[in-house]
């Protein structure tokens, strides 16, 4: 009896934790910004990270400057970002552009971008906030013209920069964790 008892018990948590896992999307096979994330790819593009986002420099800018802010951990779109990474996404952007501020760039404006799905115009499907640096009459920013893939040796200057006006920036006004 305590023998069936058991055998049951087992076949419920071996049907539960299968269930479980056909719940929560796996992430796909291969993704570029969980590459970022992982350190593989573009190190020297990476202008922030903390445990739950990271930041760097979109390889085709709309203006120098343009900054991605992702989450760590894969989500397709913003829609799927937890909230407290949705919020932490938020506030890194601010302290970027403040950063941005900073820095030579001398950003008169930013755009925050977020597009969500294909039909919105989002091409990598890791959830990321733009954070494109404008100036008054330009025609920069994402999707007015067209964008140019850089050689990474050419934004790596910009993302030191970035990187050092942000060590000073959250000297000043850490983020909240
Ligand atoms: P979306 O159109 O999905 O909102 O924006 C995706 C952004 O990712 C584009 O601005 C594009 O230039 C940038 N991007 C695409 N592939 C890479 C890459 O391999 N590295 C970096 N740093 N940015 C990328
Ligand atoms: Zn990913």
């Amino acid at each position: 009896m305590r023998h069936r008892r058991s055998v049951l018990l087992l076949l419920i948590a071996i049907v539960s934790s299968a269930w479980v896992r056909a719940e929560m999307p796996a992430p796909p096979k291969s993704c570029v910004f969980c590459e970022i994330a992982a350190g593989r790819l573009e190190p020297e593009l990476v202008v922030y990270r903390d445990e739950l986002v990271l930041a760097f420099m979109d390889i085709a800018p709309g203006n120098p400057g343009h900054v991605l802010v992702v989450p760590a951990v894969h989500a397709d779109d913003i829609v799927a970002v937890p909230a407290a990474t949705a919020q932490r996404m938020i506030v890194v952007a601010q302290c970027i552009a403040r950063a941005i501020r900073r820095t030579e760039l001398r950003a008169e404006g930013f755009n925050f971008i977020l597009n969500a799905g294909r039909a919105a115009g989002q091409t990598v499907f890791h959830a990321h906030l733009h954070v494109v640096p404008r100036y008054d009459g330009d025609s920069g920013g994402h999707g007015d013209k067209p964008r140019r893939r850089l050689p990474s040796d050419e934004l790596a200057p910009v993302a030191a920069k970035i990187r050092a006006a942000v060590g000073d920036e959250l000297a000043v006004a850490p983020v909240a964790r």
